[in-house]
């Protein structure tokens, strides 16, 4: 979930939190959008939690029940931001890629354009 933290220099800042352990996710390569896959008809919108890699995750895969789908939240939150923000679609594209370079460590990842 989305909280606002309070700092008395920066005012207030948003944050994902867990949503199974309730701690700051500061690293979105290393946090899990979790959501519900099954009997999903066109404009349905599926519920969705955010956790931390790993145990948390497995956490929201199993409060979620059955057939779950997950993403890197930072990819996500992205995906998220873009039509509300006016970003780019194709920005998000570049960051996907830089994600998989990151990740995979490999240059092909990248399209030839
Ligand atoms: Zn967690």
């Amino acid at each position: 979930m989305i909280k606002l933290l309070y700092s008395i220099d920066e005012g207030y800042i948003p944050v994902v939190v867990c949503d199974i352990c309730g701690r700051r996710i500061k690293d979105g390569l290393m946090a899990a959008a979790v959501y519900q896959i099954w009997d999903l008809a066109d404009g349905d919108m599926a519920d969705v939690l955010h956790a931390h890699l790993g145990d948390c995750q497995a956490e929201a895969e199993t409060r979620l029940g059955g057939q779950v789908g997950w993403d890197h939240l930072s990819r996500h939150l992205l995906l998220m931001l873009a039509p509300i923000a006016g970003i780019d679609i194709d920005k998000i594209r570049e960051v996907d890629q830089l994600n998989s370079i990151l990740m995979f460590g490999r240059a092909d990842a990248i399209e030839k354009k």
